[in-house]
């Protein structure tokens, strides 16, 4: 299928993609579609950033349309589950935009907020219930919902659902649904602790693979520059000076450092809200709209909190720190280049995390190249002097090994030093770097 024109959609969902503009099916799309509209479950490898939304909503909801009635109090007829509040609402919000013509009455089921709204829809029927397993077992347990009326269940990135320990809360919602149903099964990666729930759900599904983790985001251009700690901080904001840069997402490893780099972005007058778990479910949803809105240009979040995040157009992503898992790098740096779009992920190294970076690289199968073309570049360990910036010159090697000084670069950054744009020589002045590099900026080492 190489248009959604081949699809056998209701009037009103064709009309919402032509308004949306979508008219290639991406590859999971092209391959889910067909299955999911005759009603076959669905084991989906496939992370988000490859248009998985729209492939298994746009069915549900050709076949809701289908067999349209009124919806019954308490009892959804289909169930998204997904690991986030921020994912859930997203979905939601997909399903309200693909929808938009057919009025199906949604809710969003998640903790952190009141559940009085939330069971005053439900009481007054919702055909599609969007849910994180935590408050939908409360909202079970309480007899505000019942899934014995499901037609379809749908359990959204089921490896962060393990990894965030909700494989017990799965398996009593999955025991609680109808046995006549449609099962959706989607997830990055296939560990095998997934095995057993895959094969309890699903029955004779269709398999779609698309994108393995190891080699997503291979349209993202990816670089790592080298930085001292301390002056990751003078990188950044001279990044985002850029006006290419105008929509970004800067990653830090801990709650703390979010709001500090949040702090720091505002006072040098850019756009900044953070979103981490220790917000409350109003402030990270305001922070996620006015970034999608563009009235903040940049976010700082926390792997966690950055799950699901799903806006388009994210020019760049800056990974502050370097995630602690592997993993996570692949989700960070998929946060741009979405459906297609081109995407730029700078993370900047320091001396402590360069086993960290290694294990990235030896992840995604590939170095990551170097850019070197900023003022901070460290250079064995040193970073150049940045004129102007009132900077404490370069630290003497003490001669302890690897420890900062001239000489060390093959040692501390691996194979040959990682050279300027120039050639080897400081940078005269500060650059922009969020840009890419026209030519020479970026290396392989
Ligand atoms: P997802 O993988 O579901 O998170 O989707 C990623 C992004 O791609 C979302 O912002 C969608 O709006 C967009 N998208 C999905 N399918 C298409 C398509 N066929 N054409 C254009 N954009 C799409």
């Amino acid at each position: 299928m190489t248009s959604f024109a081949d699809f056998d959609f209701v009037e009103p969902i064709r009309l919402t993609l032509q308004n949306e503009n979508y008219t290639t099916p991406t590859p999971i799309q092209a391959q889910a579609i067909p299955h999911l509209l005759l009603g076959r479950d669905l084991l989906g490898c496939a992370q988000t950033g490859t248009g998985k939304t729209a492939a298994f909503a746009l069915p549900i909801l050709n076949r809701l349309a289908l067999s349209r009635r009124a919806p019954v109090a308490r009892k959804p007829r289909v169930l998204i589950l997904a690991p986030t509040r921020e994912l859930a609402q997203q979905i939601d919000e997909s399903f309200a935009t693909y929808g938009r013509g057919l009025k199906f009455r949604q809710v969003v089921v998640v903790g952190g907020v009141s559940q009085l709204p939330q069971t005053r829809i439900l009481n007054r029927g919702v055909d599609i219930l969007v849910a994180t397993p935590g408050r939908l077992l409360d909202l079970m347990g309480q007899g505000a919902i019942r899934l014995d009326g499901l037609d379809t269940f749908v359990l959204d990135e089921a490896d962060r659902m393990l990894d965030m320990g909700f494989l017990p809360a799965i398996e009593k919602i999955v025991a609680a649904l109808p046995v006549k149903r449609q099962s959706l099964f989607f997830s990055a990666t296939m560990p095998p602790a997934l095995a057993p729930l895959v094969n309890q759900l699903l029955r004779d599904p269709i398999r779609i693979e698309v994108a393995p983790q190891s080699t997503t985001a291979e349209r993202v251009e990816q670089h790592v520059m080298f930085v001292a700690r301390e002056d990751k901080r003078a990188l950044l904001q001279n990044i985002l000076s850029d006006v290419t840069v105008s929509r970004a997402i800067v990653f830090s490893r801990t709650k703390h450092g979010a709001d500090k780099i949040a702090r720091f972005l505002d006072a040098a007058g850019i756009s900044t809200d953070s979103i981490h778990g220790d917000k409350s479910q109003a402030a990270r949803q305001r922070a996620l709209y006015g970034f999608r809105d563009g009235r903040t240009r940049v976010l700082v979040a926390t792997d966690i909190a950055a799950r699901g995040i799903d806006i388009d157009d994210i020019s760049h992503v800056i990974n502050y720190d370097l995630p602690m898992e592997p993993e996570n790098y692949v989700h960070r740096i998929g946060r741009t280049g979405r459906a297609g779009a081109e995407g730029i992920a700078l993370t900047f190294c320091d001396a402590d995390e360069r086993s960290a970076l290694r294990g990235i690289e030896k992840m995604i199968k590939k170095q990551i190249p170097v850019r070197t073309d900023h003022p901070y570049h460290m250079q064995g360990g040193a970073s150049q002097s940045a004129p102007s910036a009132g900077r404490r010159p370069a630290r003497p090697n003490n001669g302890r090994p690897g420890a900062p000084g001239k000489g060390n670069a093959a040692r501390r950054f691996g194979g040959k030093p990682a050279q300027t744009a120039t050639g080897g020589r400081p940078q005269r002045r500060p650059q922009k770097a969020g840009a890419a590099p026209r030519s020479g900026g970026s290396q392989e080492r």
